[in-house]
C-alpha cells in the first residue's frame, strides 16, 4: 500500500474522528483495501459504492470517511452486529468483499494506544484482515436513488420510507409500532 495515501486517509479521518486510535487506523486500512480490491479510486465522490459496516465503534468513522459514503446518501448501513468487519460493493459490477479484522490473537491491553496505532499502521493488509468475496441479500430499496415507497403508519400515523415497513393482518406499520421502539413517551 502505499504509504503517502495511507498518510493522507488517516489524517482525514482523524480531523473528522477527533482523536487518533486503533480503531481508525484498522477502519482507514480496510477501507483502502476493499478499494484496490474493487478498482475503486480514493477522494471521489462514489456513487457505484454500498459499504455495510457492522460496528458503531471508531471503525466506523474511518469507513465513512474514506470511503465517501453515508447514512445519508443511503450508500452507508450499519448493521449493527458489534464486529471489526465491514462488507463493500460494487453496485455496477454486483461485486461485494467482505473484510473482517484478523487481529485478534495480536491484541493484549496491556499494548498502549500509540503502540496499538504504530503496530497496525505497519501490518500489513493482508496480516491484518481476512478478505473474502460475498454475494448480498439486497432488495431494490436498499439502493440510493429516489424513493422507494412511503406509507403512512395507521398506528402512529407518521410517513415509513422505503419499504421500511412490517406487514401485520395485511396493513402496512412501522416497526416501532409492530416490533417495540426502543423509546416510550413520558409525557
Ligand atoms: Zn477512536
Ligand atoms: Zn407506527
Amino acid at each position: 500500500m502505499d504509504n503517502k495515501d495511507f498518510k493522507e486517509q488517516l489524517a482525514k479521518v482523524e480531523k473528522f474522528h477527533g482523536h487518533l486510535c486503533g480503531g481508525i487506523v484498522m477502519g482507514t486500512k480496510m477501507t483502502m483495501h476493499a478499494l484496490e480490491h474493487l478498482g475503486m479510486k480514493l477522494n471521489e465522490k462514489n456513487k457505484d459504492l454500498l459499504v455495510f459496516v457492522e460496528i458503531d465503534r471508531c471503525m466506523a468513522d474511518a469507513v465513512q470517511v474514506v470511503s465517501g459514503c453515508t447514512i445519508g446518501k443511503r450508500t452507508l448501513k450499519l448493521m449493527d452486529y458489534g464486529r471489526f468487519s465491514a462488507t463493500f460493493y460494487k453496485i455496477s459490477a454486483g461485486e461485494g468483499v467482505r473484510i473482517t479484522d484478523n487481529d485478534i490473537q495480536n491484541q493484549n491491553e496491556e499494548e498502549s494506544k500509540e503502540d496499538l496505532v504504530e503496530r497496525l499502521s505497519s501490518t500489513p493488509n493482508e496480516e491484518l484482515f481476512s478478505l473474502r468475496k460475498v454475494k448480498l441479500r439486497l432488495k431494490e430499496s436498499d439502493f440510493p436513488g429516489k424513493d422507494f415507497s412511503k406509507i403512512v403508519c395507521p398506528i402512529c400515523n407518521e410517513i415509513v420510507k422505503d419499504d421500511k415497513y412490517i406487514v401485520r393482518n395485511g396493513v402496512g406499520i412501522c416497526k416501532a409500532c409492530g416490533e417495540g421502539s426502543y423509546y416510550e413517551y413520558i409525557d
